[in-house]
């Protein structure tokens, strides 16, 4: 049996208000004492709100004690200085512990190439922050020293299409061995209904949804069918 922790991380991309925030942490913490004995510990629970409302998703989930961490959606491929409008690791690293890089709309609206994300790769390592590397296929470039990659075929991120559960997880293995990498999880219209078809392959160690992380009591049934040992 494999014992190794499933993730489940919700990418929220461009969405939400601080209001919608709050009532996201306030809802999940109503669903985990209405379940309070539910089993977490096979999984680890990742939000990537947007850079503007990390610090209060961060004491949100603080003072609801909740057994979540949080990531970032990007990073700038910079230290600190003059690069404006940009995010360091550093300074994502007082509130955060993960941080996707590559993902497809960074690679195809803002031309983010190879170059700059072996560069945002760099960063985020030297901040001691877990990296969630996207690729669309096992054939796209893979930096050193990456934590985590997300298989996510283009064709099925936000399309409600779903990639098939056992191909998937060929696809991890196949990145797993060209690679040397212990985790590959999968993203592509991952809902509450889809959830375990995934994370009951021999290869898809977690799941990256989108659309399905942004309503609270659907996060919530996808983190429900999860809390089985696989
Ligand atoms: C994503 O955000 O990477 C994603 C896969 O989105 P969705 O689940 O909405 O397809």
């Amino acid at each position: 049996m494999d014992s190794k922790k499933k993730y489940i991380i919700g990418n929220w991309k461009s969405n939400k208000t601080s209001s919608e925030v709050e009532e996201w942490f306030n809802t999940i913490k109503g669903l985990y004492e209405a379940d309070k004995s539910i089993k977490l510990d096979n999984l680890e629970i990742v939000v990537c709100p947007p850079f503007v409302h990390i610090p209060q998703a961060k004491k949100l989930r603080d003072s609801l004690a909740l057994p979540i961490k949080l990531g970032a959606q990007n990073v700038s491929p910079f230290g600190f200085g003059a690069y404006t409008g940009e995010v360091s690791a550093h300074q994502l690293s007082e509130y955060l512990q993960y941080v996707i890089i590559g993902h497809s709309e960074r690679r195809f609206s803002f031309a983010e190439n190879d170059e700059i994300l072996a560069k945002k790769v760099d960063q985020a390592r030297a901040a001691k922050l877990q990296t969630i590397f996207c690729v669309p296929d096992e054939k796209t470039a893979v930096p050193r020293s990456v934590e985590i990659v997300a298989y996510e075929p283009v064709w099925a991120i936000g399309t409600g299409k779903t990639e098939n559960p056992q191909h998937a997880s060929e696809i991890a293995k196949s990145i797993k061995t060209t690679y040397k990498i212990d985790n590959v999880i999968y993203g592509g219209s991952v809902k509450a209904d889809n959830i375990k078809s995934f994370l009951t392959t021999q290869d898809i160690d977690g799941v990256l949804p989108g659309a399905a992380s942004l309503d609270p009591s659907t996060f919530w049934e996808m983190i429900k069918s999860a809390t089985v040992s696989y």
